[in-house]
Protein backbone atom coordinates (compact mmCIF):
# COMPACT_ATOMS: atom_id res chain seq x y z
CA UNK A 1 0.00 0.00 0.00
CA UNK A 2 0.72 3.42 -0.46
CA UNK A 3 3.03 5.59 2.03
CA UNK A 4 2.50 9.45 1.63
CA UNK A 5 4.15 12.73 3.26
CA UNK A 6 2.27 16.06 4.23
CA UNK A 7 3.08 18.81 6.90
CA UNK A 8 -0.36 18.03 8.38
CA UNK A 9 -3.52 15.81 7.96
CA UNK A 10 -6.65 16.70 9.18
CA UNK A 11 -8.44 13.85 10.30
CA UNK A 12 -12.69 14.41 10.67
CA UNK A 13 -14.13 16.84 7.69
CA UNK A 14 -17.12 18.34 10.20
CA UNK A 15 -17.74 21.48 10.69
CA UNK A 16 -14.51 21.48 12.94
CA UNK A 17 -11.94 19.49 11.02
CA UNK A 18 -12.93 21.42 7.99
CA UNK A 19 -12.87 25.03 9.36
CA UNK A 20 -9.68 23.98 11.36
CA UNK A 21 -7.94 22.82 7.67
CA UNK A 22 -9.02 26.41 5.84
CA UNK A 23 -7.43 28.43 8.85
CA UNK A 24 -3.77 26.34 9.06
CA UNK A 25 -4.37 26.96 4.85
CA UNK A 26 -4.92 30.39 5.12
CA UNK A 27 -2.17 31.18 7.49
CA UNK A 28 0.80 28.60 6.39
CA UNK A 29 -0.02 28.63 2.82
CA UNK A 30 3.50 26.84 1.78
CA UNK A 31 2.27 23.53 3.99
CA UNK A 32 0.74 20.38 2.60
CA UNK A 33 -2.40 19.48 4.13
CA UNK A 34 -3.85 16.48 3.70
CA UNK A 35 -8.07 16.26 4.77
CA UNK A 36 -9.29 12.36 5.44
CA UNK A 37 -12.99 11.71 6.32
CA UNK A 38 -14.36 8.15 6.12
CA UNK A 39 -17.93 9.64 4.72
CA UNK A 40 -18.14 10.30 1.12
CA UNK A 41 -18.61 13.95 1.69
CA UNK A 42 -17.85 16.79 4.22
CA UNK A 43 -20.29 17.41 7.09
CA UNK A 44 -21.69 14.11 7.16
CA UNK A 45 -21.16 13.29 10.84
CA UNK A 46 -22.74 15.15 14.06
CA UNK A 47 -22.63 18.30 11.80
CA UNK A 48 -25.11 16.83 9.42
CA UNK A 49 -27.62 15.61 12.64
CA UNK A 50 -27.25 19.17 14.33
CA UNK A 51 -30.07 21.68 15.28
CA UNK A 52 -27.61 24.15 14.45
CA UNK A 53 -28.91 26.45 16.65
CA UNK A 54 -26.62 29.70 17.47
CA UNK A 55 -26.78 31.25 20.71
CA UNK A 56 -23.80 33.38 22.73
CA UNK A 57 -26.46 33.19 25.96
CA UNK A 58 -23.80 31.22 28.14
CA UNK A 59 -23.01 31.49 31.55
CA UNK A 60 -18.98 30.96 30.94
CA UNK A 61 -16.78 34.13 29.65
CA UNK A 62 -15.30 31.15 27.52
CA UNK A 63 -18.04 30.21 25.54
CA UNK A 64 -19.33 33.46 25.53
CA UNK A 65 -16.58 34.70 23.54
CA UNK A 66 -16.15 31.58 21.31
CA UNK A 67 -19.79 32.04 20.51
CA UNK A 68 -20.39 35.58 20.03
CA UNK A 69 -16.88 36.00 17.71
CA UNK A 70 -18.42 33.12 15.88
CA UNK A 71 -21.63 34.31 15.34
CA UNK A 72 -20.51 37.67 13.75
CA UNK A 73 -17.91 36.06 11.20
CA UNK A 74 -21.41 34.05 10.15
CA UNK A 75 -23.49 36.59 9.90
CA UNK A 76 -20.22 38.33 7.81
CA UNK A 77 -20.00 35.29 5.40
CA UNK A 78 -23.67 35.55 4.70
CA UNK A 79 -23.98 39.36 4.24
CA UNK A 80 -20.28 40.82 3.33
CA UNK A 81 -19.35 37.37 1.00
CA UNK A 82 -22.50 36.69 -0.10
CA UNK A 83 -22.82 33.19 0.95
CA UNK A 84 -26.19 31.97 2.70
CA UNK A 85 -25.73 30.45 5.83
CA UNK A 86 -29.44 30.34 5.95
CA UNK A 87 -28.89 32.32 9.66
CA UNK A 88 -31.73 33.98 10.95
CA UNK A 89 -31.86 35.54 13.73
CA UNK A 90 -34.95 33.62 15.34
CA UNK A 91 -33.92 34.28 18.80
CA UNK A 92 -33.31 31.70 21.77
CA UNK A 93 -36.21 31.87 24.95
CA UNK A 94 -35.38 29.99 27.85
CA UNK A 95 -38.98 29.60 29.59
CA UNK A 96 -38.32 29.46 33.34
CA UNK A 97 -40.47 28.98 36.42
CA UNK A 98 -40.16 31.19 39.61
CA UNK A 99 -37.72 29.29 41.32
CA UNK A 100 -35.58 28.88 38.21
CA UNK A 101 -35.39 32.47 37.16
CA UNK A 102 -34.66 33.42 40.99
CA UNK A 103 -32.19 30.66 41.10
CA UNK A 104 -28.45 32.14 41.78
CA UNK A 105 -27.00 30.40 38.76
CA UNK A 106 -29.59 31.80 36.62
CA UNK A 107 -28.77 35.42 38.34
CA UNK A 108 -25.27 34.64 37.54
CA UNK A 109 -25.51 34.00 34.27
CA UNK A 110 -27.52 37.06 33.58
CA UNK A 111 -25.32 39.35 35.34
CA UNK A 112 -22.47 37.59 33.20
CA UNK A 113 -23.94 38.76 30.22
CA UNK A 114 -24.30 41.98 30.57
CA UNK A 115 -21.02 42.30 31.99
CA UNK A 116 -19.68 40.70 28.42
CA UNK A 117 -22.30 43.11 26.53
CA UNK A 118 -24.71 40.38 25.77
CA UNK A 119 -28.05 41.43 24.92
CA UNK A 120 -30.87 39.89 26.48
CA UNK A 121 -34.46 40.23 27.65
CA UNK A 122 -36.56 39.16 29.90
CA UNK A 123 -40.69 38.34 29.49
CA UNK A 124 -43.00 38.16 31.95
CA UNK A 125 -45.73 35.67 32.21
CA UNK A 126 -48.40 37.85 31.21
CA UNK A 127 -46.50 39.69 28.20
CA UNK A 128 -45.15 35.37 26.95
CA UNK A 129 -49.16 35.01 27.15
CA UNK A 130 -49.91 38.08 24.97
CA UNK A 131 -47.10 37.38 22.28
CA UNK A 132 -47.76 33.38 22.25
CA UNK A 133 -51.44 32.51 22.62
CA UNK A 134 -51.21 29.27 23.22
CA UNK A 135 -48.58 28.62 25.87
CA UNK A 136 -49.77 26.78 28.99
CA UNK A 137 -47.94 28.69 31.47
CA UNK A 138 -50.00 27.20 34.74
CA UNK A 139 -50.63 23.44 35.82
CA UNK A 140 -52.77 24.20 38.74
CA UNK A 141 -55.02 21.38 38.89
CA UNK A 142 -53.37 19.12 35.98
CA UNK A 143 -52.76 16.14 37.96
CA UNK A 144 -50.85 14.72 35.03
CA UNK A 145 -48.65 18.05 34.84
CA UNK A 146 -48.26 17.65 38.45
CA UNK A 147 -47.47 13.50 38.25
CA UNK A 148 -44.84 15.05 35.58
CA UNK A 149 -43.24 17.00 37.59
CA UNK A 150 -43.93 19.92 35.08
CA UNK A 151 -42.72 23.45 36.29
CA UNK A 152 -44.98 26.73 35.39
CA UNK A 153 -44.04 29.01 33.35
CA UNK A 154 -43.29 32.66 35.06
CA UNK A 155 -40.53 34.33 32.63
CA UNK A 156 -39.05 33.91 29.38
CA UNK A 157 -35.35 34.93 28.98
CA UNK A 158 -34.88 35.84 25.39
CA UNK A 159 -31.82 36.32 23.34
CA UNK A 160 -32.15 38.38 19.92
CA UNK A 161 -29.09 37.63 18.49
CA UNK A 162 -29.40 34.13 18.28
CA UNK A 163 -30.82 32.03 15.79
CA UNK A 164 -30.25 29.05 13.39
CA UNK A 165 -28.62 28.34 10.11
CA UNK A 166 -28.20 25.18 7.90
CA UNK A 167 -25.03 23.49 9.05
CA UNK A 168 -24.29 22.04 5.41
CA UNK A 169 -23.74 25.46 4.04
CA UNK A 170 -21.54 26.38 6.86
CA UNK A 171 -19.27 23.93 6.09
CA UNK A 172 -20.05 24.16 2.31
CA UNK A 173 -18.49 27.85 2.92
CA UNK A 174 -15.35 26.82 4.50
CA UNK A 175 -14.51 23.11 2.68
CA UNK A 176 -15.02 25.86 -0.55
CA UNK A 177 -12.71 28.62 0.88
CA UNK A 178 -10.09 25.89 1.57
CA UNK A 179 -10.24 23.94 -1.62
CA UNK A 180 -9.44 27.38 -3.39
CA UNK A 181 -6.30 27.26 -1.39
CA UNK A 182 -5.10 24.11 -1.01
CA UNK A 183 -2.18 22.15 -2.60
CA UNK A 184 -3.64 18.43 -1.56
CA UNK A 185 -6.78 17.28 -2.64
CA UNK A 186 -9.11 16.20 0.15
CA UNK A 187 -9.66 12.32 0.62
CA UNK A 188 -13.23 11.13 1.38
CA UNK A 189 -14.29 7.66 1.45
CA UNK A 190 -11.26 6.81 3.78
CA UNK A 191 -11.08 5.32 7.20
CA UNK A 192 -8.41 6.13 9.74
CA UNK A 193 -7.80 2.80 11.80
CA UNK A 194 -5.32 3.90 14.34
CA UNK A 195 -2.87 7.06 14.96
CA UNK A 196 0.49 5.95 13.92
CA UNK A 197 2.66 6.08 17.61
CA UNK A 198 6.40 5.46 17.05
CA UNK A 199 9.86 6.31 18.63
CA UNK A 200 11.22 10.26 18.61
CA UNK A 201 13.60 9.58 17.04
CA UNK A 202 13.23 6.10 15.23
CA UNK A 203 16.31 3.56 16.05
CA UNK A 204 14.89 0.70 13.67
CA UNK A 205 14.66 -1.66 16.50
CA UNK A 206 12.30 -4.38 16.56
CA UNK A 207 9.13 -3.71 18.73
CA UNK A 208 9.96 0.12 19.20
CA UNK A 209 8.58 2.28 21.12
CA UNK A 210 10.46 0.71 24.33
CA UNK A 211 9.16 2.61 27.59
CA UNK A 212 12.38 4.83 27.78
CA UNK A 213 12.12 6.75 24.16
CA UNK A 214 10.46 9.28 23.51
CA UNK A 215 7.42 8.81 21.57
CA UNK A 216 4.79 10.85 18.81
CA UNK A 217 2.61 10.40 16.62
CA UNK A 218 3.75 10.77 13.12
CA UNK A 219 0.98 9.85 11.05
CA UNK A 220 -2.29 7.67 10.70
CA UNK A 221 -3.40 3.89 9.05
CA UNK A 222 -5.91 3.64 7.06
CA UNK A 223 -8.10 1.49 4.97
CA UNK A 224 -6.21 2.99 1.57
CA UNK A 225 -2.47 2.83 3.28
CA UNK A 226 -0.27 5.00 5.70
CA UNK A 227 0.36 8.48 5.32
CA UNK A 228 2.83 10.69 7.84
CA UNK A 229 2.57 14.05 8.36
CA UNK A 230 4.23 15.91 11.41
CA UNK A 231 1.58 17.30 12.92
CA UNK A 232 -1.80 15.02 12.59
CA UNK A 233 -5.16 17.16 13.60
CA UNK A 234 -7.81 15.05 15.16
CA UNK A 235 -11.08 16.94 14.25
CA UNK A 236 -13.19 13.30 14.80
CA UNK A 237 -15.46 14.99 17.55
CA UNK A 238 -17.52 12.20 19.27
CA UNK A 239 -15.26 9.03 17.61
CA UNK A 240 -12.45 10.90 19.15
CA UNK A 241 -12.04 7.75 21.93
CA UNK A 242 -11.83 5.17 19.23
CA UNK A 243 -8.82 6.69 18.04
CA UNK A 244 -6.93 8.33 21.02
CA UNK A 245 -7.55 5.33 23.80
CA UNK A 246 -5.24 3.02 22.30
CA UNK A 247 -2.51 4.68 21.99
CA UNK A 248 -3.45 5.72 25.60
CA UNK A 249 -4.26 9.32 24.86
CA UNK A 250 -6.78 10.64 27.39
CA UNK A 251 -9.91 12.38 25.21
CA UNK A 252 -11.21 13.81 28.44
CA UNK A 253 -14.72 13.50 26.70
CA UNK A 254 -17.60 11.00 26.53
CA UNK A 255 -20.40 10.85 24.08
CA UNK A 256 -24.30 10.73 24.84
CA UNK A 257 -26.84 10.34 22.11
CA UNK A 258 -28.91 13.26 21.10
CA UNK A 259 -31.95 13.04 18.61
CA UNK A 260 -34.53 15.58 16.92
CA UNK A 261 -38.01 14.67 15.68
CA UNK A 262 -39.40 16.30 12.62
CA UNK A 263 -42.98 17.96 12.91
CA UNK A 264 -44.75 19.50 9.82
CA UNK A 265 -46.79 22.47 10.47
CA UNK A 266 -48.54 22.65 7.56
CA UNK A 267 -51.73 20.80 7.83
CA UNK A 268 -52.39 22.32 11.38
CA UNK A 269 -54.13 25.73 11.98
CA UNK A 270 -52.71 25.82 15.35
CA UNK A 271 -48.98 24.84 14.86
CA UNK A 272 -49.00 27.46 11.93
CA UNK A 273 -50.01 29.81 14.04
CA UNK A 274 -47.12 28.71 16.14
CA UNK A 275 -44.97 28.94 14.11
CA UNK A 276 -45.75 32.47 12.99
CA UNK A 277 -45.68 33.84 16.54
CA UNK A 278 -44.82 37.65 15.61
CA UNK A 279 -43.55 40.07 18.61
CA UNK A 280 -39.57 38.30 19.26
CA UNK A 281 -38.08 38.99 15.82
CA UNK A 282 -38.25 40.46 12.38
CA UNK A 283 -38.91 37.39 10.67
CA UNK A 284 -42.46 37.10 12.57
CA UNK A 285 -41.53 33.01 13.86
CA UNK A 286 -41.76 31.70 17.26
CA UNK A 287 -37.91 32.07 18.32
CA UNK A 288 -36.01 28.45 19.37
CA UNK A 289 -37.10 27.81 22.58
CA UNK A 290 -36.45 25.20 25.56
CA UNK A 291 -39.59 24.62 27.83
CA UNK A 292 -38.27 24.74 31.64
CA UNK A 293 -36.66 22.02 33.80
CA UNK A 294 -36.80 18.58 31.28
CA UNK A 295 -34.71 19.72 28.82
CA UNK A 296 -37.14 19.37 25.83
CA UNK A 297 -36.80 22.11 23.20
CA UNK A 298 -37.68 23.47 19.61
CA UNK A 299 -36.44 24.77 16.18
CA UNK A 300 -38.51 26.52 14.40
CA UNK A 301 -37.69 25.29 10.64
CA UNK A 302 -39.00 28.04 8.38
CA UNK A 303 -37.74 25.93 4.86
CA UNK A 304 -39.86 23.22 6.03
CA UNK A 305 -42.66 25.08 7.60
CA UNK A 306 -42.18 22.78 11.06
CA UNK A 307 -40.27 22.22 13.77
CA UNK A 308 -37.53 20.02 14.76
CA UNK A 309 -37.64 18.57 18.14
CA UNK A 310 -35.28 17.78 20.64
CA UNK A 311 -34.11 17.03 24.60
CA UNK A 312 -30.76 17.54 26.02
CA UNK A 313 -31.78 14.56 28.89
CA UNK A 314 -29.16 13.85 31.18
CA UNK A 315 -29.56 11.50 34.11
CA UNK A 316 -30.49 7.86 32.90
CA UNK A 317 -28.63 8.79 28.94
CA UNK A 318 -26.10 6.84 29.28
CA UNK A 319 -22.33 8.12 27.70
CA UNK A 320 -21.21 5.32 25.12
CA UNK A 321 -18.11 5.09 23.09
CA UNK A 322 -19.82 6.61 19.83
CA UNK A 323 -20.82 3.24 18.06
CA UNK A 324 -22.67 4.64 14.23
CA UNK A 325 -25.27 1.83 14.28
CA UNK A 326 -27.00 2.38 17.70
CA UNK A 327 -25.96 5.52 18.01
CA UNK A 328 -27.73 6.93 15.01
CA UNK A 329 -30.94 5.33 15.39
CA UNK A 330 -33.63 7.55 16.72
CA UNK A 331 -36.16 5.92 19.25
CA UNK A 332 -39.75 6.50 18.37
CA UNK A 333 -40.93 5.58 21.84
CA UNK A 334 -38.62 8.17 22.95
CA UNK A 335 -40.93 10.91 21.25
CA UNK A 336 -43.62 9.30 22.06
CA UNK A 337 -43.10 8.61 26.08
CA UNK A 338 -41.21 11.23 26.91
CA UNK A 339 -40.61 14.21 24.34
CA UNK A 340 -44.26 14.10 22.94
CA UNK A 341 -45.89 14.41 26.70
CA UNK A 342 -43.83 17.37 27.88
CA UNK A 343 -44.48 19.30 24.79
CA UNK A 344 -48.04 19.06 24.10
CA UNK A 345 -48.39 20.36 27.82
CA UNK A 346 -46.63 23.59 27.47
CA UNK A 347 -48.01 23.63 23.99
CA UNK A 348 -51.28 22.45 23.06
CA UNK A 349 -50.65 23.07 19.89
CA UNK A 350 -48.73 19.86 18.98
CA UNK A 351 -51.04 17.97 20.12
CA UNK A 352 -51.72 14.96 17.99
CA UNK A 353 -48.46 15.94 16.33
CA UNK A 354 -46.26 13.04 15.17
CA UNK A 355 -42.62 13.44 13.50
CA UNK A 356 -42.54 12.86 9.75
CA UNK A 357 -38.77 12.22 10.47
CA UNK A 358 -35.49 11.79 12.92
CA UNK A 359 -32.29 11.06 12.97
CA UNK A 360 -29.53 10.52 15.81
CA UNK A 361 -26.41 11.49 16.59
CA UNK A 362 -23.99 12.19 19.26
CA UNK A 363 -22.46 15.01 21.72
CA UNK A 364 -19.23 15.51 22.40
CA UNK A 365 -18.98 16.12 26.24
CA UNK A 366 -16.20 17.55 27.79
CA UNK A 367 -16.27 17.58 31.94
CA UNK A 368 -16.40 21.53 31.80
CA UNK A 369 -18.92 21.94 28.97
CA UNK A 370 -15.99 23.95 27.57
CA UNK A 371 -14.49 22.58 24.38
CA UNK A 372 -10.86 20.84 23.90
CA UNK A 373 -8.16 22.29 21.66
CA UNK A 374 -4.21 21.23 22.76
CA UNK A 375 -2.11 19.59 21.63
CA UNK A 376 -0.22 16.21 22.86
CA UNK A 377 2.59 14.51 21.64
CA UNK A 378 2.19 15.48 18.07
CA UNK A 379 -1.36 15.25 17.59
CA UNK A 380 -3.57 18.37 17.89
CA UNK A 381 -7.21 17.38 19.21
CA UNK A 382 -10.30 19.42 18.45
CA UNK A 383 -13.57 18.07 20.31
CA UNK A 384 -15.28 18.01 23.82
CA UNK A 385 -17.84 20.90 21.85
CA UNK A 386 -20.51 19.66 24.28
CA UNK A 387 -23.67 20.34 21.93
CA UNK A 388 -22.73 23.38 20.85
CA UNK A 389 -19.47 23.09 18.18
CA UNK A 390 -21.57 24.55 15.23
CA UNK A 391 -22.02 28.08 17.25
CA UNK A 392 -18.36 27.86 17.97
CA UNK A 393 -16.57 26.61 15.59
CA UNK A 394 -15.03 29.66 13.75
CA UNK A 395 -13.10 30.37 16.53
CA UNK A 396 -12.34 26.96 18.18
CA UNK A 397 -10.70 26.88 14.40
CA UNK A 398 -9.15 29.81 14.92
CA UNK A 399 -7.33 28.66 17.98
CA UNK A 400 -6.45 25.40 16.66
CA UNK A 401 -4.78 26.98 13.99
CA UNK A 402 -3.09 29.58 16.36
CA UNK A 403 -1.39 26.67 18.06
CA UNK A 404 -0.40 24.71 14.95
CA UNK A 405 1.38 27.98 14.83
CA UNK A 406 3.11 28.12 18.41
CA UNK A 407 1.40 31.43 18.71
CA UNK A 408 0.77 32.43 22.47
CA UNK A 409 -2.38 34.20 21.11
CA UNK A 410 -5.05 33.22 19.17
CA UNK A 411 -7.21 36.31 17.17
CA UNK A 412 -10.52 35.95 16.54
CA UNK A 413 -13.25 37.29 14.91
CA UNK A 414 -13.73 40.93 15.29
CA UNK A 415 -9.81 41.28 16.51
CA UNK A 416 -10.80 39.52 20.19
CA UNK A 417 -7.45 37.82 21.10
CA UNK A 418 -7.24 34.63 23.68
CA UNK A 419 -4.39 32.91 25.30
CA UNK A 420 -4.36 30.15 22.71
CA UNK A 421 -3.85 27.21 25.59
CA UNK A 422 -7.18 28.34 27.00
CA UNK A 423 -8.88 24.67 26.25
CA UNK A 424 -5.91 23.03 26.80
CA UNK A 425 -6.33 19.79 29.17
CA UNK A 426 -2.80 21.01 30.62
CA UNK A 427 -2.79 25.16 30.93
CA UNK A 428 -6.94 25.41 31.10
CA UNK A 429 -8.20 28.29 32.14
CA UNK A 430 -12.27 28.40 31.80
CA UNK A 431 -15.81 28.48 34.13
CA UNK A 432 -17.64 25.80 34.32
CA UNK A 433 -20.63 25.87 31.87
CA UNK A 434 -24.37 25.68 33.39
CA UNK A 435 -26.45 26.82 30.63
CA UNK A 436 -25.91 23.55 28.35
CA UNK A 437 -29.02 21.94 26.91
C1 LIG B 1 -29.05 16.05 17.67
C2 LIG B 1 -27.94 17.06 17.74
C3 LIG B 1 -28.26 18.41 17.88
C4 LIG B 1 -27.25 19.36 17.92
N1 LIG B 1 -27.59 20.68 17.99
C5 LIG B 1 -26.63 21.63 17.95
C6 LIG B 1 -26.98 23.01 17.91
O1 LIG B 1 -28.14 23.37 17.94
N2 LIG B 1 -25.97 23.91 17.83
C7 LIG B 1 -24.65 23.56 17.81
O2 LIG B 1 -23.78 24.43 17.76
N3 LIG B 1 -24.30 22.26 17.85
C8 LIG B 1 -25.25 21.29 17.92
N4 LIG B 1 -24.91 19.97 17.95
C9 LIG B 1 -23.49 19.61 18.11
C10 LIG B 1 -22.74 19.77 16.82
O3 LIG B 1 -23.36 19.01 15.82
C11 LIG B 1 -21.31 19.30 17.05
O4 LIG B 1 -20.74 19.95 18.15
C12 LIG B 1 -20.44 19.60 15.83
O5 LIG B 1 -21.01 19.07 14.66
C13 LIG B 1 -19.07 19.01 16.06
O6 LIG B 1 -18.34 19.10 14.86
P1 LIG B 1 -17.18 18.08 14.57
O7 LIG B 1 -16.56 18.52 13.30
O8 LIG B 1 -16.34 17.91 15.79
O9 LIG B 1 -17.94 16.68 14.46
P2 LIG B 1 -18.49 15.83 13.23
O10 LIG B 1 -19.34 16.65 12.33
O11 LIG B 1 -19.10 14.62 13.82
O12 LIG B 1 -17.18 15.49 12.44
C14 LIG B 1 -16.31 14.44 12.79
C15 LIG B 1 -15.96 13.75 11.51
O13 LIG B 1 -14.93 12.79 11.75
C16 LIG B 1 -15.18 11.67 10.90
N5 LIG B 1 -14.48 10.53 11.49
C17 LIG B 1 -14.66 10.01 12.72
N6 LIG B 1 -13.84 8.97 12.91
C18 LIG B 1 -13.14 8.81 11.75
C19 LIG B 1 -12.16 7.88 11.33
N7 LIG B 1 -11.72 6.91 12.15
N8 LIG B 1 -11.66 8.00 10.08
C20 LIG B 1 -12.08 8.98 9.24
N9 LIG B 1 -13.02 9.89 9.59
C21 LIG B 1 -13.54 9.81 10.84
C22 LIG B 1 -16.70 11.52 10.94
O14 LIG B 1 -17.18 10.78 9.86
C23 LIG B 1 -17.16 12.98 10.93
O15 LIG B 1 -17.44 13.46 9.64
C24 LIG B 1 -25.88 18.97 17.87
C25 LIG B 1 -25.56 17.63 17.72
C26 LIG B 1 -26.58 16.67 17.64
C27 LIG B 1 -26.22 15.23 17.47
Amino acid sequence: MSEESFDVIIVGAGVLGVATAYYIQKNSPDKHILLVEKALAPGQGNTAMSAAAVRNMFASSTNQILTDTSMKYFEYVQSELGHDLLFEKTGYLWLLSESQFKHESVQVWMERMKKSGIHYKVYSKKELKKLIPGLNVDFTGDEEAQLMNLQQVDYGLFGGDCGVLDPTRLVEHYFEEFKKITHVKPRFGVYVQRLLLEADPKLDLPGEPYVWQNKKITGIITDKGTFRAKTVVLATGAWANELLDPVGIDSMTKAKKRQLFVIHAEDSPKLKALLNTKGFNEIGCIPFTIVPSTGVYFRPQLQEHGFWIGCGDKLGREYKYFQTDEMMVPESAYYENSVYPVLSKYFPAFEGARPVNSWAGGYSYSPDKIPFVYTECGVLVINGASGSGIMKSDALARIADALYRGLPEAELYGGKKVPSNMLSVKDRKVEIESVII
